[in-house]
């Protein structure tokens, strides 16, 4: 089973100091250590007005949000982080587009700075469909941490999976 999943393409020298961390058991303490502030958003209501702030901040011209909920059959990865899925509705006539963002519910239970990437991976969704360039000078807009905070929810995913082994 390959224990570095969630971390591939990432260059080796990085790798190589991960499986040290792991061997060493040093992961799961070198996480807790650097983020110790639980996420406070319990439920979907909490999550929307959270996803909704943040968007006011930094999005507030982009299409209205959609539904905002914490999906338990999300598997994170293999929906590259999350879904985003553009709906259209007729609406009053008019075509109106809106956003619906499902958050996987491995979230819920994470720190509150990897709630935050991933938000922040949804929000800059509404602007670029595709993880491009304008995709992730989007996120580093919204969140000046974001490719260390996604690295390290990676890091996080696998310290989860080998401790349920
Ligand atoms: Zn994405």
């Amino acid at each position: 089973m390959d224990t570095l999943k969630y971390l591939s393409g990432y260059p080796e020298h990085l790798l190589a100091r991960v499986r040290q961390l792991i061997d060493e058991d040093r992961l799961g303490t070198m996480l807790a250590n650097r983020y110790d502030q639980p996420n406070t958003v319990r439920n979907d209501a909490q999550l929307y007005d959270y996803v909704q702030a943040l968007k006011d901040r930094h999005l507030r011209k982009s299409v209205p949000l959609g539904k905002v909920v914490y999906d338990s059959k999300l598997q994170v990865m293999k929906h590259a982080l999350g879904t985003h899925t553009a709906i259209s509705r007729v609406h009053g006539g008019r075509l109106k587009a809106s956003r619906e963002i499902r958050i996987a519910t491995v979230f819920r239970d994470a720190p509150a700075d990897f709630l935050k990437m991933i938000v922040v991976h949804e929000l800059a969704h509404m602007r670029e469909a595709e993880h491009n360039k304008a995709f992730y000078q989007l996120c580093t807009h919204m969140e000046a941490d974001y490719h260390q905070l996604e690295f390290d929810l990676r890091l996080y995913l696998t310290h989860l999976d080998l401790t349920r082994r």
